[in-house]
């Protein structure tokens, strides 16, 4: 191995090992730290973080880095250099008082959030967005950028991907997501859901998530699933990859969709190759592709008529009492039920779109200057009447209504959609290459669909950057078209539209 490569590989694989470590204690915290650990915890959290940071920007680092960029190195070596001279160059371009400043800052702003949002008080809020917008706008000019500043915010979540790229597909969808909810609202169809407020006991629900994650390929013995009050997945190598949900007894399909979300994160996640782990090689490609997995799993395949075929008689057998009087084209119209809402954690496949269209027009805006902190109420309200048609009767369920911006995370938001359009393309796809896909869903198996995503996404890692990585698996560059098709085609039925 080149000598240069190698020493890169050795920092980056401590580095890598403070990352699980971080990811670890992270875990914990949102599932079993008890509430008196957290100022320890906050401290541990930011020790570790601050070794990993030294790490990739010490002149070691540097030195090590510089020198493999002329050594002569195969393919997967190339991968690992170039994924992390980005990491360490944007680490390196980023002043250590700012990253501070940052932290301090967001960290106020939380707990302005928290209360604010109690008390309705949008405007006690809007200065610590209008800081934090600002603080951002000072990393994007030291990161660097291509059109305008909000690209380098965009990089962190969704590396290589342009604001105006994703603004034109986001421009795409809007009329007709819009048009379609609209005439699902017209078509006055309206799908039975008596039977899913009725008391579904948590240990059974349990059993039905743990039973759907199994079929999909998910190895427990590579993983947990936990409880935790934001749902979320995270891992400290290929075969440790935790899970969690969270559960009402009235509201079984939250637990359960939540279960196949997160599963189909754990999947990409155990599907990396083991020989890289630790590496750029054997690593997710970006938050974006991430979600692609997680929704193609959760809404195309979980939501759709083959799966209630194989998975209504599972369903039955666990809760006979309340689906004794319930079909299985009542469950699978239920779960697809359309109805424009305020809270975007809670919206069916196609408004969700349109919740994350408005978040990213309000962010562009904010870093464009369209927008100051103190307009984002009225816009936000603005926004809600076009796209959704309703309008939040306060701040606390609209402008409040989400914990990012006190993050100070600007450019997350964008790859929920962007998954949501590479997961259709990416399942056209699949339909093409794997010979009766859907009526092997029908019979409940799921293992084609799983080893196709393995072979085609998860094994390569980061080889390829999300756009090269659409194309590599579909033949062409990312269109809105598929998902467009998707939702049409799935709602024009659903609906009698
Ligand atoms: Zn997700």
């Amino acid at each position: 191995m080149p000598k240069h490569y190698e020493r890169v590989m050795e920092i980056y694989g401590e580095i890598s090992d403070l990352y699980a470590a971080l990811a670890l204690m992270g875990w914990d915290q949102e599932t079993y730290m008890p509430t008196k650990g957290a100022a320890s915890r906050g401290r541990q959290l930011a020790t570790l973080s601050g070794m990993a940071h030294e790490r990739i920007t010490s002149d070691e680092m540097r030195g090590a880095l510089d020198g493999a960029r002329s050594e002569s190195l195969t393919a997967d070596e190339e991968v690992n250099v170039r994924e992390i001279s980005r990491f360490s160059d944007r680490a390196v371009k980023i002043p250590v008082g700012l990253v501070k400043d940052l932290a301090e800052t967001s960290s106020a702003a939380i707990s302005v959030w928290i209360k604010a949002r109690q008390e309705d008080d949008f405007p006690a809020f809007a200065p610590r967005v209008d800081k934090l917008v600002a603080l951002q706008r000072e990393v994007a000019e030291a990161v660097g950028y291509e059109d305008e500043p909000y690209d380098a915010l965009l990089d962190e979540y969704e590396p290589y991907a342009s604001t105006k790229e994703t603004a034109a597909v986001f421009d795409s969808i809007r009329g007709p997501l819009v048009d379609l909810v609209q005439r699902i609202a017209d078509s006055g169809v309206k799908p039975r859901t008596d039977f899913l407020a009725r008391n579904y006991p948590v240990d059974d629900q349990r059993r039905m998530g743990v039973k759907a994650a199994e079929r999909m390929g998910f190895d427990f013995e590579a993983g947990r699933l936990d409880i935790s009050p934001h749902p979320f997945c995270t891992h400290m190598g290929v075969n440790d990859v935790r899970m969690t949900t969270r559960y009402s007894e009235t509201l079984p399909m939250q637990s359960f969709y939540g279960v196949i979300h997160e599963a189909g994160h754990g999947l990409y996640e155990q599907g990396h190759d083991p020989e890289h782990e630790g590496t750029p090689r054997g690593a997710s490609v970006s938050l974006g592709i991430h979600e692609s997995q997680s929704r193609m799993w959760e809404n195309m395949v979980g939501r759709s008529r083959a799966f209630w075929r194989y998975f209504y008689p599972e369903f039955s057998a666990i809760f006979p009492e309340n689906s004794a009087d319930v079909s299985e084209e009542e469950v699978y119209a239920a779960v697809n039920e359309v109805k424009p809402s305020l809270i975007r954690v809670e919206a069916d496949e196609i408004t969700y779109n349109l919740h994350i269209l408005l978040r990213f027009e309000i962010e562009r805006g904010l870093f464009t200057d369209e927008y100051a902190a103190g307009d984002l109420s009225a816009v936000w309200n603005e926004k809600m009447k076009a796209f959704l048609g309703i309008e939040p009767p306060d701040d606390r369920d609209g402008v409040l209504q989400d914990i990012h911006w006190s993050h100070g995370s600007f450019g997350y938001f964008p790859t929920y959609t962007l998954g949501n359009l590479y997961a259709a393309q990416f399942y056209r796809a699949a339909e093409r290459e794997i010979h009766g896909l859907t009526e092997r869903i029908a019979r409940g198996e799921l293992l084609p669909l799983r080893d196709w995503l393995r072979d085609r996404i998860h094994r390569p890692g980061m080889t390829y950057r999300a756009g090269e990585l659409v194309r590599h698996v579909t033949g062409e560059a990312l269109s809105a078209d598929y998902f467009l098709a998707y939702v049409r085609d799935k709602y024009s039925s659903l609906y009698s539209l």
